[in-house]
């Protein structure tokens, strides 16, 4: 009888698991030689970045998914489970669809929406983590123009019509740029609705927006959400969300039924036997980016707590979880191979963040710059990023179209 083939098992269909899979493809020789098994609860991997632009029309939901068998060779098998924990003792992985049993495994679960325990906040607000979210909050945002055209009360208009921000972060941001040109335009099919009659606020924690970038870029940002006439408040954390809208911890209470969480995130919290260590809530991981006593379990993205002297832990994004991702597979060949493990180097490339058409900042190095050239940038980098080339044709004319023509406002 022939020795039986050691399984490979990737955890999550996220930008970790799907670039160590494809750094697998490159870096183990003989990876047709494994059962490689990738896991997820979609069977596609979504592109986040511009999940933005999906909840306010001008990119296709279908554009920026990505079947995992697309991605994987022939040989690859993905099951469609919900991953319900992790045996490191007996190397079992427990799912929805039964166990799975493991050589070799790469944990890549992502995080999911922090709350932060606000109450109300989990049930009365919009999210966009995922495509649902995403067609949820726009489905609703074009929604709330039908009813204001009914009401003719206009202070209640107003109320209808009043849009929150919880979170000044890069996807705060980004949203509220795109959420508010969308909404002008599909005013623009509405003759009973004024444009005053729209209202945005933004409520941040902090005290200033885009935290991670210069601050230049928070002022630019803020001076722009001003001239739109935007309300920003500052260091009034929101402590209670209900069906009428937002209180918050000092001062500001406002009405709205349409309130849009991008305020955090937090790691996965499948249970692991025996339980491992973790920092903010993320699993430590080794430089090798296995976990200790656990050489053959490689845990990456979101999830892990990498220590980094720059940043403290590094960021939960998807340049880190792309960069260790890509690097996972050289250590899974050199551990098969019983080759010494490298040490993980993060090169941090810059951060990027657009404002809605022809606006975006970018910071690359020491390099920083604003306007349509960041812009172009910002389009072109995440275009180059999509894993298939006839996505990256259909998101490019999705943005020529985006330019040319009117946003999409189907309620579908
Ligand atoms: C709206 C938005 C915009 C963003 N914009 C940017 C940006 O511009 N630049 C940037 O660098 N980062 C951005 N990010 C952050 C970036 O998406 C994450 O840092 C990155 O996706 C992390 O990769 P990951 O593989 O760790 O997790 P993910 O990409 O989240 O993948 C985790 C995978 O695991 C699956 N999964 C989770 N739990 C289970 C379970 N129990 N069972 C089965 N499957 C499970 C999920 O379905 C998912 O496919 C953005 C995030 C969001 C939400």
């Amino acid at each position: 009888m022939g020795q039986l083939r050691k399984k490979i098992v990737i955890l999550g269909a996220g930008f970790a698991g799907i670039y160590a899979l494809k750094s697998i493809y490159r870096h183990l020789k003989n990876w047709d030689d494994f059962d490689i098994i990738i896991i997820d609860r979609n069977n596609y991997f979504i592109f986040t970045p511009l999940l933005h632009e999906v909840a306010t029309g001008g990119v296709n939901p279908g554009d920026i998914v990505f079947p995992v068998r697309d991605i994987a060779e022939k040989s690859t098998e993905h099951y469609e489970a919900e991953v319900l924990g992790i045996d490191l003792n007996k190397k079992l992985v427990d799912t929805s669809q039964g166990q799975v049993p493991y050589d070799y495994l790469i944990v890549a679960l992502g995080a999911q929406t922090n709350y932060f325990s606000v109450q109300g906040a989990d049930k009365y607000t919009f999210g966009i983590k995922n495509i649902d979210e995403a067609r949820r909050l726009k489905n609703h945002l074009i929604h709330i123009f039908d009813e204001a055209n009914l009401e003719l009360n206009p202070e209640k208009r107003k109320d209808i019509l009043r849009v929150v921000f919880i979170g000044g972060g890069a996807s705060g941001v980004e949203l509220a740029g795109e959420v508010y040109e969308f909404m002008r335009e599909i005013n623009k099919e509405f003759s009973r609705i004024r444009e005053d009659e729209m209202e945005f606020y933004l409520v941040e924690a902090d005290d200033r927006l885009l935290p991670v970038f210069h601050k230049n870029f928070s002022d630019a940002a803020l001076k722009i959400l001003k001239k739109r006439g935007f309300k920003v408040f500052f260091s009034d954390p929101c402590a209670r969300v209900s069906e009428e809208g937002i209180t918050c911890v000092l001062t500001s209470t406002i009405k709205s039924k349409t309130v849009i969480w991008t305020s955090g995130i937090m790691p996965s919290t499948i249970p692991f036997i025996p339980e491992q260590e973790k920092q903010k809530g993320r699993i430590l991981i080794q430089p090798v980016l296995n976990i200790k006593d656990f050489p053959e379990v490689f845990i990456l993205g979101d999830q892990a707590a990498f220590p980094d002297q720059r940043f403290g832990l590094l960021p939960p994004t998807a340049q880190v979880a792309m960069e260790q991702g890509n690097f996972v597979g050289k250590n899974l060949a050199r551990l098969i191979t019983g080759k010494p493990l490298l040490p993980f180097h993060y090169f941090h490339k810059g951060e990027l963040v657009s404002f809605s058409k022809w606006k975006a900042f970018a910071q690359i190095g020491q390099v920083r710059f604003g306007g349509p050239a960041a812009w172009l940038v910002w389009r072109f980098n995440y275009l180059f990023r999509m894993p298939t080339f006839s996505k990256k044709v259909r998101l490019f004319f999705d943005w020529i179209l985006y330019l040319v023509s009117k946003r999409d406002i189907a309620e579908i």
